[in-house]
């Protein structure tokens, strides 16, 4: 995460309590012979899971294939479970191979059961009605509170979470998806737990991230990520301008540390979000950045102006306006630098557009 979750972040109670349903289930289950409601809680929750027949069906495919499989597989399944409750502690010392003793069935009813839960389960109102009644759009609201997260990505810094309308009631407001941080289809078990699932824009959660794995590399080697809730990139970014006197000058994103495990949480968040593509994708043009985001008057316009620009944003700028990080790092880097030569350039593209200008209007 570029920022990391606010210390009051709401937990949505759907999931806390589906996830502690699985827990519960799995821990009767190791005694059990039988699919039967005994496994399930006396809880509304409970109530929920057995009366909604799609889910007891997917809660007995798994019991079924664990019955068919090794005597110990249920107890160490729900050992897996219970003692990797704690993200954070998990986040530190990541198990990569949590399902290698369950056959294959075993995984693949797991996986189901876990997809639907998430999918299937947290918009139905007798689940909604087991937990307070807040749904999930009430929580995202609570998430996105400006005393909260507010209401730009955490992950990138870039984008809003969701559009806000006016006069649109609270709960038909639109809301973002929410990001499994583990993927459900390696860490299946953490589909529904509460601690895993965060809002994300769309270009972090669709189309950078995807089921990339926090911890594992493409190809195979291992890594550690930033823990959402405690860890954050924001500190150790740069923004370097180089080749100012050539025809396009080009702007990089670095890290500006040297200790090895946090490059290596830097480097794991830039693979999965996409970062640095994205930020020098939107910087690509520093010619294009001082039009659009200053439009300068002379050289001294331009001066002053960027040294407005290279103030800190507030607290509440961040949470509210997408870039803004990102364009305060470029403009602060922007001051450090001689811009003489840059001036030169744009004073002369300036003119030449102007003479184009006059050229178009002369209709000649
Ligand atoms: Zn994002």
């Amino acid at each position: 995460m570029l920022f990391r979750l606010a210390a009051n972040t709401p937990r949505f109670e759907v999931f806390r309590l589906l996830n502690e349903e699985l827990l519960y289930f799995l821990e009767q289950s190791v005694a059990s012979d039988t699919f039967d409601r005994a496994l399930f809680t006396h809880e509304n929750i409970g109530d929920a899971c057995w009366d909604n027949v799609p889910t007891r069906e997917k809660y007995e495919g798994l019991f079924n294939a664990l019955q068919a499989d090794a005597n110990d597989t249920k107890l160490q399944l729900f050992e897996v479970m219970t003692s990797n409750q704690d993200l954070e502690l998990f986040f530190e010392n990541p198990q990569r191979n949590l399902f290698d003793f369950m056959s294959q069935p075993c995984q693949e009813k797991l996986k189901s059961l876990c997809t639907h839960l998430y999918c299937s389960t947290k918009d139905l109102a007798p689940f909604i009605r087991a937990s307070a009644g807040l749904n999930i759009t009430g929580h995202f609201n609570a998430y996105r509170a400006l005393n909260v997260n507010g209401n730009i990505c955490k992950a990138c810094g870039m984008k809003e979470l969701a559009t806000f309308r006016a006069g649109v009631p609270e709960g038909d407001q639109w809301r973002a998806d929410y990001d499994h941080q583990l993927c459900k289809s390696k860490y299946p078990i953490f589909a529904v737990h509460p601690d895993n699932l965060v809002p994300l824009c769309d270009v972090c959660n669709q189309d950078a991230k995807k089921a990339k794995d926090l911890f594992k590399h493409s190809n195979g080697t291992e890594r550690l990520a930033f823990y959402p809730y405690v860890e954050e990139a924001k500190g150790y970014i740069d923004i370097e301008i180089g080749n100012l006197r050539d025809p396009e000058p080009i702007i990089k994103v670095n890290w500006n540390t040297q200790d090895d495990s946090i490059l290596g949480k830097l480097d794991t968040w830039d693979e999965i979000y996409e970062i640095r593509s994205r930020v020098e994708g939107q910087f690509r043009s520093l010619e294009a950045i001082i039009e659009d985001e200053i439009c300068p008057r002379d050289s001294a316009h331009l001066a002053s102006r960027i040294s407005d620009e290279a103030r800190p944003p507030t607290i509440g700028t961040l949470k509210r306006k997408e870039w803004v990080f990102w364009y305060q790092k470029l403009f602060c880097a922007l001051e450090q630098i001689d811009f003489s030569p840059f001036i030169e350039k744009w004073n002369f593209v300036k003119e030449q557009g102007e003479e184009g200008g006059e050229f178009i209007l002369s209709g000649a």
